[in-house]
C-alpha cells in the first residue's frame, strides 16, 4: 500500500539504536540487564552549560537564528580550532548544523552524486554507509583488521582509490575501535591523497578531546597543509561536553562547499537550536577541565575493561587510544557457544547474560562486538562477572 521510496529502501535504521531498544524490552519486562550498547558519556552536561542555556531562554534567544548558526558560535568554533589545532578559519568557512551526524549529512548531501564512490575504512562508524547510500553514493569498504590496530595503510588507500572516488572517510580516535592515526600515519595518507586530487577527505574529529596518547590529537588537515582545500572537519560538542542530547556539530572547510551544504541546510532544517547554540558557545568557550575530568574516568575504566575482557576466553582485545569504546574480537567464544555470527552470539549475551552489546557486524566488522564504558566502573565490573559466567 505504501510505495517508498528507492532512497529509504536502500538503508537499514541505525543498529546502534536497535539494540539499546531491544536492552530497553527486556528492561521494560523487568528484566535486570546492563546497556554498554550506547554511544554517550553517562556525565551530566556542565553546570555552566546548562546555565548558559537558561540565560538563554531567559534573554529571549529563542527564535530562528542565522541558517549557519550565530556569529558568536560560529567564532568560538574559529577560536577552538586556533586553539586546539593551530588551523585558521574565516566566518564562510563553517557551518553550525543539529548534530555531528547532521553535518556529515549535509557534506554527503552537497558533494555526492549518484555512483560516486566513497572510501570508508571498516571498522566504521555505523551511520557512514547507509548516509552515503541515502544520498546514492557507492560505499567502498577498506577493512583493517586488529593486526594493524583497526587502521588502514597507505597502500590498502591506494589501492581502493579509483577514478570515481569523490571522498573519503577517516574518523580518528575511532568510534567503534577507540584507535587514533599518529602524524606519521596520516602522513603515509597524505601521501596517497596527493595523487588523487578528485578525493575529498571527511575527518570526523568526534572524539578528538576523548584521547590519552601520549602524542597529542592530530587531524590530516594538520599535518598536511596543503590539502587544506580538499579537507572538511566533522565535529561537535555532543561527546566532549557530555550534550549529545542538544544536538550541535559543527563543520569547517572550503567556502563553496560549506556554502552548498547551508543551502541545503536552508531547504531542511534551516538553523540549529537557538537555545543549544547558546549552550554550545558556553561549551567551546568555558573553562575545558570538564573534558580532563570525564577522560580521566573513560581511560581508568578502558584499563579496567581492556585487562579484564582479555582474561575472558574467546575474546581478545586492544588497548584504544581514546573514546569510551573498546572493540573486542569474539570469535572464540562465537565457536565455544555455537554461534555462527556475532549477532547470534550478541543476542545470546543479553538473553542469558543479560549484557547489551553493539554486533561487529554493524561497523562492518563481523566477529566483534563494541563495549561501550560509558558507564560507571561497578558495573562494567558486573558485567563483566556476568559475561565470565556466560563465557564458562
Ligand atoms: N561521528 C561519530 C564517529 C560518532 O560516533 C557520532 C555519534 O555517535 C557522530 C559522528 C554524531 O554525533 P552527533 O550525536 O553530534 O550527531
Amino acid at each position: 500500500k505504501y510505495q517508498l521510496s528507492d532512497r529509504v529502501n536502500a538503508i537499514q535504521p541505525s543498529p546502534t539504536l536497535a539494540v539499546s531498544q531491544k536492552a530497553a524490552e527486556l528492561l521494560l519486562a523487568g528484566h535486570d540487564v546492563i546497556g554498554l550498547g550506547v554511544g554517550e558519556p553517562d556525565f551530566d552536561t556542565p553546570d555552566f552549560v546548562k546555565e548558559a542555556a537558561k540565560a538563554a531562554i531567559d534573554a529571549g534567544q529563542t527564535k530562528y537564528t542565522a541558517v549557519d548558526g550565530i556569529i558568536e558560535l560560529k567564532q568560538a568554533v574559529i577560536n577552538k580550532f586556533k586553539r586546539d589545532n593551530n588551523l585558521d578559519y574565516s566566518l564562510p568557512e563553517i557551518l553550525i548544523s543539529s548534530g555531528g551526524k547532521h553535518s556529515i549529512f549535509n557534506l554527503l548531501s552537497a558533494w555526492l552524486n549518484p555512483g560516486d564512490e566513497v572510501v570508508i575504512p571498516a571498522p566504521y562508524w555505523v551511520s557512514y554507509p547507509d548516509m552515503v547510500k541515502l544520498v546514492g553514493g557507492e560505499p567502498v569498504i577498506i577493512e583493517a583488521g586488529i593486526d594493524q590496530r583497526y587502521k588502514i595503510t597507505a597502500a590498502q588507500l591506494d589501492a581502493a582509490i579509483t577514478p570515481k572516488t569523490r571522498l573519503l572517510f577517516l574518523n580518528s580516535p575511532s568510534n567503534p575501535t577507540g584507535t587514533a592515526y599518529s602524524k606519521a600515519e596520516l602522513s603515509e595518507l597524505a601521501d596517497v591523497l596527493r595523487k588523487h586530487p578528485q578525493v575529498l577527505i571527511a575527518s570526523d574529529d568526534m572524539y578528538e578531546h576523548i584521547l590519552w596518547t601520549e602524542e597529542s590529537f592530530y587531524n590530516l588537515a594538520m599535518v598536511a597543509p596543503d590539502l587544506h582545500d580538499r579537507i572538511m572537519l566533522l565535529s561537535g560538542v555532543s561527546k566532549a561536553y557530555a550534550m549529545t542530547g542538544w544536538r550541535i556539530g559543527y563543520a569547517a572547510g572550503p567556502k563553496p562547499l560549506i556554502a552548498a551544504m547551508k543551502k541545503i541546510q536552508s531547504q531542511s532544517t534551516s538553523n540549529a537550536a537557538s537555545i543549544s547554540q547558546h549552550a554550545a558557545l558556553a561549551a567551546l568557550e568555558g573553562d575545558q577541565s570538564c573534558i580532563r575530568t570525564m577522560v580521566n574516568a573513560f581511560k581508568e575504566r578502558h584499563d579496567y575493561l581492556v585487562d579484564a575482557l582479555n582474561q575472558i576466553p574467546g575474546m581478545k582485545c586492544i588497548p584504544g587510544d581514546g573514546t569510551f569504546y573498546t572493540f573486542a574480537n569474539i570469535e572464540g567464544l562465537m565457536a565455544a557457544k555455537d554461534c555462527s555470527t556475532d549477532i547470534a552470539l550478541c543476542e545470546l549475551m543479553l538473553n542469558n547474560a543479560k549484557v547489551a552489546l553493539v554486533p561487529g557486524t554493524a561497523f562492518g566488522a563481523p566477529g566483534h562486538c563494541r563495549f561501550s564504558f560509558a558507564t560507571d566502573l561497578a558495573t562494567l565490573k558486573e558485567a563483566v562477572r556476568r559475561i565470565t559466567d556466560f563465557a564458562s
